[in-house]
């Protein structure tokens, strides 16, 4: 694997003409489950850490950049550290995550990143610059760049999922996994056949991307019901804070409270055409009855909400079901109409929640007669942020089987003026 060893002076001479373009060497990589993290300069209160840091034990060159992702409703962020104890050498990707509203937070951050950068390295040759991916590295553009004065590289959206995407599944161990009731979390070995492969983003919106081979893919289409429309909904009904509350309320819901079933209108299976009493008929589809009825009862027809409380747990789990239900729906479609056997589901909505997966996979499995398979990711909500970090590699780049061949020319394609050295 010669090409991971280049002289540090060749990545430095690299990096100056070309900002953000270190080769990252990915050899051995592996997710790292327990604390404590590394030398992260981050002081900042209130921000959230992911676990599950990538360890890069070969990796010795200067990593000039940092990589934001920024969506609507999230900023996500990646960065390179040393480890803690100097003689481990190498070093790990960290990850974390702010609501966008709160910019000035990530921003703060980035800012403690340069100035640590700068401590390390002094008036080095190389300035850190910050990698910007999402709608928010245009929306957000001038303000990172006023308060940060840094050079701020602009990469596209659906090229960074896709080469964060090929990261995880061809270079870390343990990344990727099937979902089963029985089988929570199976790790899936990167396949020979990789493409063509789906991959379903769910994030505010969702996107649907079909990727055919190196660099080939198109977005075939998504849906606006997506973890933004479960965020904002269940905010609206149940006043709760935090996603990770609204998904706790659905963990101990029962969706029945709401949801119209099978056996609501049947009173049993409706058996002849393959449908449970406990199918879902219509989402929700309970509560106007419910309501309209406590009211008739009510005397002189007042509304009378005491007697018809609908749960917010119940609420929680019949939208965590509409909504993962309905995509694995589309999903299904798009990679029927599309061929593709293989979809994988990023975004932060699944947050390794189990039954936002096992609704995905079983809808995949179910529609699919067991022919498509549904794959999750550890850092299922990185996979932009990721692919922007790594952008900027020189052609061929991070492919096991092309990890010796860095001698191919550079894709001629641009984008905000920047010639781009694939990592596919
Ligand atoms: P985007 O790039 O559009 O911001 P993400 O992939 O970051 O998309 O996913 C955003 C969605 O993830 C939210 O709409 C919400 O459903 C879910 N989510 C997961 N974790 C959080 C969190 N801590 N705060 C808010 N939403 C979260």
């Amino acid at each position: 694997m010669s090409a991971q060893h280049h002289s540090v002076p060749r990545l430095l001479e690299k990096a100056i003409t070309n900002p953000g373009a270190v080769k990252i060497n990915v050899e051995g990589a592996f997710i790292v489950d327990e604390d404590p993290r590394s030398k992260s300069p981050v002081r900042t209160e209130g921000v959230h850490y992911e676990g599950s840091d990538i360890r890069l034990p070969h990796h010795t060159g200067l990593v000039s950049h940092v990589a934001v992702d920024i969506g609507g409703s999230l900023a996500k962020l990646v960065y390179f550290t040393r480890e803690i104890d100097s003689s481990d050498v190498g070093g790990r990707l960290n990850f974390m995550l702010f609501e966008t509203h709160r910019i000035d937070l990530c921003i703060e951050v980035l800012k403690q990143l340069k100035e640590e950068y700068v401590r390390l390295h002094g008036p080095s040759p190389t300035e850190l610059c910050v990698v910007a991916t999402g709608g928010g590295a245009f929306k957000y553009y001038d303000k990172l760049k006023d308060a940060l004065q840094v050079n701020i590289i602009r990469e596209e959206e659906m090229q960074c999922l896709i080469t964060g995407l090929d990261f995880f599944v061809t270079e870390i161990p343990n990344e990727v996994f099937t979902y089963s009731e029985t089988e929570p979390m199976q790790f899936a070995e990167a396949r020979p056949d990789v493409y063509p492969y789906m991959l379903v983003n769910i994030g505010s919106g969702v996107s649907m991307i079909k990727v055919s081979g190196p660099r080939q893919f198109e977005r075939v289409g998504g849906t606006h019901l997506g973890g933004g429309t479960f965020w904002g909904i269940l905010s609206l009904l149940t006043g709760a804070r935090t996603f990770d509350e609204m998904l706790a309320m659905a963990d101990s819901g029962d969706n029945s409270g709401v949801d119209m079933l099978v056996g609501d209108i049947y009173g049993m299976d409706y058996s002849k055409i393959g449908l449970k009493s406990t199918a879902i008929a219509s989402t929700f589809g309970k509560v106007f009855r419910m309501k309209n009825d406590a009211e008739e009862a009510a005397p002189n027809g007042e509304e009378q909400h005491e007697n018809v409380t609908f749960k917010n747990e119940d609420m929680s789990r019949s939208l965590l079901y509409a909504i993962s239900n309905n995509i694995g729906q589309i999903a299904y479609l798009q990679s029927e109409k599309h061929q593709v056997k293989h979809i994988y589901f990023g975004g932060s909505f699944i947050r390794g929640h189990r039954q936002t997966m096992n609704t995905l996979s079983y809808a995949i499995r179910f529609w699919s007669k067991g022919e498509k398979q549904a794959y999750f990711l550890r850092h299922e909500g990185y996979i932009g942020a990721v692919g922007a970090f790594l952008r900027r590699q020189p052609a061929n780049w991070g492919r096991r089987t092309s990890l010796d061949d860095t001698t191919a020319p550079p894709d001629k394609e641009t984008f905000d003026g920047h010639l781009k050295d694939h990592a596919l």
